[in-house]
């Protein structure tokens, strides 16, 4: 199969990422990516130790490094006090025992390696304006069809279109994704604006009752991005994400320490993103014919474990893997589903879990004392290696 033609439909970090995974083995890849320009959000991202192994491998993680923060650990603490209680390291003996390091990026900066190296390949062409509205898929021959009238055929395709997935509603219809009740806001801060060592190179999360807030430093330690995650009833605006007033954010963390107050009050521009998170019940299957689902477009997740990004790149790596190995691709993304789909759904599982340690800290009835969750017992998590299971 080395050589056919691919499709890739989205060209966010998992559809880049499988672009380079699949032309590194060969394969002729075109991305096809709605936008008119390839960017990403000014917001954090981490990439943990399972994540980073691939980068490794697409050769990217020198360049990574050049552009990335390397907390020293995670640390939680209560919401009023700001008192930590618990510190797990993500130190050198951290990367030592999962074989990679944790970084944190300005999500824009992790866009750029990837869109680099996309267009130093000469297997990879990305064509812009190309918002898919359908794919009809068989054996042997998938058609996608896109919003302004035009079709392509090809061989094979592969949806990397993110939670509102178009191609997946495509093949599965609606599958209902479901706004969770928390809201993300996401600012970033310039570092130089901060009193000294208000913000320690750690991934710092603050947890209270309802809430939570995260924040660390990302462009090596120029700025520090935070989310709130904020309880919420509804959601009432059409779009998923939307420019928020950083003001009206301050007067939600009344009550709170002083640290996440000021960090709330620097907003760059006084400007944060306001995300809806949304949800949906683990698909069995994600392939129909000859197409396939990667990252949110199959598996969205809740992210309080940090691993939405990160699931999308072990998921590149894994069904380029696939497609190598195999005679067709029905067969190939068989195989794909069989190695993805376990994991991906433990992890959203335990995901939501660790929202839900987070926010029980003080609240009424629940006496619960915050134990660090999922970090606190991570080595099935980072330390899986995707580059192992489907070596070169
Ligand atoms: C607050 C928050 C914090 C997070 N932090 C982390 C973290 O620290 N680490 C981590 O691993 N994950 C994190 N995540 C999760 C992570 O952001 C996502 O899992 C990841 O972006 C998914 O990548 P993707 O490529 O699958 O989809 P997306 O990033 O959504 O990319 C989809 C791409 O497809 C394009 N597209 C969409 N529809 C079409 C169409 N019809 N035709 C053509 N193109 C289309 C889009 O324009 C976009 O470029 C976080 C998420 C949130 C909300």
């Amino acid at each position: 199969m080395i050589g056919i033609p691919v499709a890739i439909v989205g060209a966010g970090i998992g559809g880049l990422t499988a672009a380079l995974c699949l032309a590194q083995r060969g394969f002729k890849v075109t991305v096809y990516e709605q936008a008119s320009a390839l960017s990403e959000i000014g917001a954090g991202v981490h990439l943990s130790p399972n994540g980073m192994k691939v980068m490794r491998a697409l050769g990217l993680e020198n360049a990574l490094e050049e552009v990335a923060a390397h907390p020293r650990a995670i640390s939680t603490r209560d919401y009023a006090s700001g008192e930590p209680n618990f510190e797990g390291p993500l130190d050198e003996a951290f990367r030592e025992r999962f074989g990679a390091a944790f970084y944190s990026f300005h999500r824009a900066d992790l866009h750029a390696v990837l869109t680099r190296a996309a267009h130093a390949s000469n297997e990879i062409s990305i064509e812009l304006n190309a918002r898919a509205s359908a794919v009809t898929s068989a054996e042997a021959h998938v058609e996608i069809a896109f919003a302004d009238g035009r079709s392509v055929d090809t061989h094979c395709a592969i949806a990397a279109d993110g939670v509102h997935s178009a191609v997946r509603e495509s093949l599965f219809g609606a599958l209902g994704t479901k706004f969770t009740g928390h809201v993300a806001y996401r600012g970033l801060v310039e570092r130089s604006e901060l009193a000294e060592g208000l913000v320690e190179d750690k991934l710092n999360i603050w947890v209270g009752p309802g809430k939570h807030v995260v924040a660390y430093p990302v462009r090596r330690g120029e700025l520090i991005n935070y989310v709130a995650l904020v309880e919420e009833d509804g959601w009432d605006d059409e779009s998923w994400t939307t420019l928020a007033d950083a003001n009206t954010l301050q007067a939600t963390f009344a009550g709170w320490n002083d640290t996440v107050r000021t960090l709330v009050g620097r907003t760059l521009r006084g400007q944060c993103y306001k995300w809806a998170l949304l949800g949906r019940d683990p698909m069995p299957s994600w392939s129909r014919g000859n197409t396939t689902l990667l990252g949110d477009a199959a598996h969205p997740m809740v992210p309080y474990l940090a691993q939405g990004a990160v699931m999308a790149i072990e998921d590149a790596w894994a069904v380029a893997g696939c497609l190598a190995g195999a005679d067709d691709c029905a067969a190939a993304f068989q195989r794909y589903e069989d190695e993805r789909i376990q994991r991906t759904t433990a992890i959203q599982a335990a995901a939501w879990e660790q929202g839900r340690l987070n926010h029980a800290v003080g609240r009424e009835g629940d006496d619960e004392t915050f134990r660090g969750g999922g970090f606190a017992e991570p080595a099935w998590i980072y330390g899986y290696d995707v580059v192992d299971l489907f070596p070169i």
